[in-house]
């Protein structure tokens, strides 16, 4: 049984002041694989305050020792890819055959971050004005359990750049992977103080992160209701607030598709992390005229989905995080029952499996039912119905999300027109390939601001206006407007 009974602060592994022992488990058997101390509200005060201590020498490197030091983040995360994939696979239960992605993509992603930095402008000029990009100040990071990793490499990649510190609060459920990114990032030898991981409960050490008046800025991945939370909690001290929310995103098939393609298209954006990610493809938008074609096409892919062992590299469908998260899916379902119709799947676990296993369901419903206006996050897919393309477009924006959609057409310009009426982050057309330089990030209740590339670096960046360094400002000119 494994023993995490440290964090990390002021570069050094210690021993938290709480004391919280909090059981982790594997999901795929539901059975105890280790404990975690947590840390407690002190414990976030004594990260904040070394991260605050390291901020003024940290703010003034420049952009060739940041990029260093994002490569050197770099490589010891690449280094640890083995150790990594197996705390995932162990602990989150992703099946191996996403898991390899889930591994690299931590690393991945602090080298984008140093291209990004390369060919970023911290002075420009704006008419007379000199225009200084400026590091905001101590950062808090706070990050779900469905990509553990990925998000702290992802927003600790962001506010390093720009010359940030940054106390990093991960899923409690993650610990065993927060541990090998720790340990990874450890190694790369930052400056002491320049990031701070305290894994805790959200009520306690998340709570005391975002009301902090050290903390300038705060990145949340999580829930909508979490995140709405902690943009009131930031009000008071006027924190910049980046949220990353759920969402409900559509997959509009257009009736010109070729549905050889795009039945396994929907189905793998509706059920990718097995069902519990943000950007799943929850809602798949039918045209009338096919639905019966797309209906027992998509009957028969999902009777085929494996789902069960994560280590067997079939499997494409893992189990649920935690009994909260099963129990939850199962409550949907049977919403989904009463509600629509169920066409695949519904309540209960695959035969002979005893983890958090969730069996791969899709229903037909309306878009003004449960289980098509909730997060599910789970595998749980809606099939709606529609007579013509303007429906289509009033259905998919019919939510109060607007992370990520897809659109899946014969005719690429068909479907580029459908794609500038939706209301989302990102719209996908007939692939479900990632660009890690573009901004991601929703519109409406899935969020504020934008993660990734450049924009991504921005939200951790406060830009600061000198006057009088190239002429005299003529006199009709000089006064502030009001
Ligand atoms: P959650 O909101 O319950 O928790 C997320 C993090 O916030 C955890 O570290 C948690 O401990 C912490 N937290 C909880 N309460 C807090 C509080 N009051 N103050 C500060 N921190 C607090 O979400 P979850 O269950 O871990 O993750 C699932 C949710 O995350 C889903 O709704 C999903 O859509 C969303 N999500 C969004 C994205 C995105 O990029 N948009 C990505 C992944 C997950």
């Amino acid at each position: 049984m494994r023993l995490i009974d440290k964090i990390y602060i002021d570069g050094s592994f210690v021993t938290p002041h709480g004391t919280e022992l909090f059981d982790l488990h594997n999901p795929a058997t539901a059975r105890v694989i280790g404990r975690v101390r947590l840390a407690d509200e002190q414990d976030a005060r004594t990260a904040i305050a070394a991260a605050k201590r390291a901020f003024p020498a940290f703010a003034r490197t420049n952009k060739a020792e940041r990029i260093a030091l994002l490569r050197r983040m770099h490589a010891a995360m690449k280094a640890r890819r083995e150790e990594l994939l197996e705390a995932i696979v162990e602990e989150y239960g992703a099946p191996v055959s996403r898991a390899g992605f889930m591994a690299e993509h931590p690393a991945d992603v602090l080298l984008d971050m140093a291209r990004v930095l390369e060919d970023y402008r911290f002075t420009r000029r704006v008419g007379m004005a000199e225009v200084v990009m400026e590091p905001l100040g101590v950062a808090g990071l706070i990050t779900p359990w469905n990509s553990d990793a990925g998000f702290i490499c992802g927003k600790l990649a962001a506010a390093i750049a720009a010359g940030c510190t940054a106390v990093v609060k991960p899923s409690e459920m993650s610990a065993i992977q927060t541990q090998v990114v720790t340990e990874a990032l450890h190694e790369a030898g930052l400056p002491v103080g320049v990031f701070n991981i305290v894994t805790g409960r959200g009520e306690v050490v998340g709570t005391e992160i975002t009301s902090h008046p050290d903390v300038a800025k705060i990145s949340f991945t999580g829930s909508t209701t979490v995140g709405k939370a902690i943009l009131r909690a930031g009000a008071e001290t006027m924190k910049r607030i980046t949220l990353e929310l759920g969402g409900k995103s559509p997959t509009v098939i257009l009736d010109d598709a070729n549905l050889a393609q795009a039945i396994p298209l929907a189905l793998g954006a509706g059920f990718m992390n097995s069902g519990q990610a943000c950007i799943a493809g929850t809602r798949i938008l039918v045209p009338r005229s096919r639905l019966g074609e797309v209906e027992e096409l998509a009957k028969a892919a999902v009777g085929k989905i494996k789902t069960g062992d994560p280590r067997d590299p079939q499997t494409t469908v893992g189990p649920m995080v935690s009994q909260k998260q099963w129990d939850r899916v199962q409550r949907y379902i049977r919403v989904g029952i009463d509600e629509g119709t169920l066409l695949a799947g519904g309540e209960g676990r695959p035969d002979g499996l005893d983890g958090w296993f969730v069996r791969p369901t899709l229903f037909n419903v309306r878009n003004d039912m449960t289980i098509a206006r909730e997060e599910i996050f789970g595998p749980v897919l809606s099939i709606i119905p529609y007579a013509e393309d303007e429906e289509a477009i009033a259905i998919a924006n019919d939510t109060v999300y607007g992370l990520q959609a897809y659109v899946l057409s014969g005719d690429t310009d068909r479907a580029r027109r459908v794609a500038d009426r939706i209301v989302a982050g990102r719209v996908l057309i007939n692939t479900l390939a990632h660009e890690p330089m573009a901004p991601f990030g929703g519109f409406k209740q899935s969020g504020i601001g934008r993660e990734y590339g450049d924009f991504g670096m921005e939200a951790f960046l406060e830009p600061k206006s000198l006057l009088g360094l190239y002429t005299a400002m003529p006199a009709a000119r000089s006064a502030r407007p009001i």
